[in-house]
């Protein structure tokens, strides 16, 4: 089955007492046990929740894993899976890495006496080189934020594999829609479930595909022992927005090459990353590795004036944090999502005082450009 297909489903056919179509929202913490030492299958809802595990099942078959896990954030679900590790293991872990990502790594996870480093794993041989000899695994970004540098997921596993260190993918920014990260060797992928697979920039959740059915088991006693769980409501919201997300993606993606295209003709725009133009150095890799290029743009203006100015004179286009949703959301990465990483760091990433990145959503694409271009005339408009 084709996977816009698998997503439109979700969540379908759970429910034999009614026939409801959509799986109901479960509202209850426990469930009432049928006799002694007898279970419905639920006792529990942190253990297991229907509309939790709707969610979960359907992210399985999307992901083609053993099964999958929902958390109460993107975090939750990154935290729960550095239960894998203890006192002494090293990981490699992408350079341009997510904010939050490096903050829980560095800030939180190292004083349990885990050890990081940091590498562009947009070159196979820059991680081969950091292997130590406590390397267990690698946690790798697909498509890093915001320069967008494309990672070659089968590559890479094939590393992993032969140093037999995990292989975790953070594919958030293309989701299974668009690069089935297991199918090509790795072992467990992690999503912020906030931003393209819920869509719709009205729920945060986390999700973990694992493809090996034994460590799914050891994953499955973190998610229950710590217990980030994704609640009942929010499950459901996350069903909700992952039908159409072959949908939103295809539009989400033919609205940003537009705009990509627009903006590197633009006199006021210096460098545009948008992997889905020929000149990106991740095109060829994604033009063979993945269903298409995403939906994520990064430019830089040519003044420094120009970033408060297209901040906030867009009026369609938001200035906000996140992205992925089927609204337009443009933001100043420097200071908004990237302040946790030193100022020497983000400068050597590129990630400058003219660097802005924009979530393309699913607006006219004309609307998109049109608001971008009055924004760029500033007050003369
Ligand atoms: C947003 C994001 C996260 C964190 O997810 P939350 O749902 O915000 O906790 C992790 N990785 C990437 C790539 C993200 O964009």
């Amino acid at each position: 089955m084709n996977i816009a297909t698998t997503a439109a489903q979700i969540g379908l056919e759970r429910e034999s007492r009614t026939g409801a179509v959509t799986v109901p929202i479960y509202q209850t913490a426990t469930f009432r046990h049928p006799g002694l030492g007898q279970s419905t299958g639920y006792d529990y809802s942190r253990s297991g929740n229907p509309t939790r595990q709707a969610l979960e099942e359907g992210l399985a078959r999307l992901e083609g894993a053993s099964r999958g896990f929902a958390y109460a954030s993107g975090m939750a679900a990154i935290t729960s899976l550095m239960f894998l590790f203890q006192q002494g293991d090293h990981l490699i872990v992408t350079e341009d890495l997510y904010g939050g990502s490096y903050r829980l790594f560095e800030k939180l996870f190292q004083q349990f006496g885990l050890t990081f480093s940091y590498v562009d794993t947009s070159d196979v041989e820059q991680v081969r080189q950091a292997i130590r000899p406590n390397t267990r695994a690698l946690f790798v970004e697909s498509l890093t934020n915001p320069l967008l540098k494309v990672a070659d997921v089968r590559g890479l596993a094939e590393v992993c594999k032969a140093n037999d260190m995990l292989c975790i993918v953070d594919n958030t920014f293309l989701t299974p829609y668009l690069l089935r990260c297991l199918d090509l060797g790795a072992d467990i992928t992690v999503y912020s479930g906030s931003k393209y697979l819920a869509g719709h920039n009205d729920v945060v959740c986390g999700l973990v595909a694992v493809k090996d059915a034994a460590l799914a088991e050891k994953v499955y006693f973190h998610q229950n022992g710590a217990g980030a769980v994704l609640g009942p409501q929010d499950s459901w919201l996350t069903i909700r927005g992952i039908k159409t997300l072959g949908l939103r993606m295809d539009r989400q993606q033919e609205n940003a090459l537009a705009l990509a295209q627009w903006l590197e003709q633009h006199p006021k725009v210096g460098r545009v990353y948008y992997p889905g133009l020929p000149n990106h150095p991740g095109h060829a890799l994604m033009q063979h590795q993945c269903g298409g290029f995403g939906a994520m743009i990064a430019f830089e203006v040519t003044e420094p004036a120009l970033v408060n100015q297209l901040l906030m004179k867009t009026q369609i286009i938001s200035f906000a944090e996140s992205l992925g949703g089927v609204e337009s959301l443009i933001t100043f990465p420097q200071v908004q999502t990237h302040a946790d990483i030193e100022p020497e760091k983000l400068q050597r990433l590129g990630i400058n005082h003219l660097l802005l990145r924009l979530s393309v959503g699913i607006e006219d694409k004309d609307d998109l450009i049109a608001d971008l271009a009055q924004a760029f005339e500033g007050e003369d408009a």
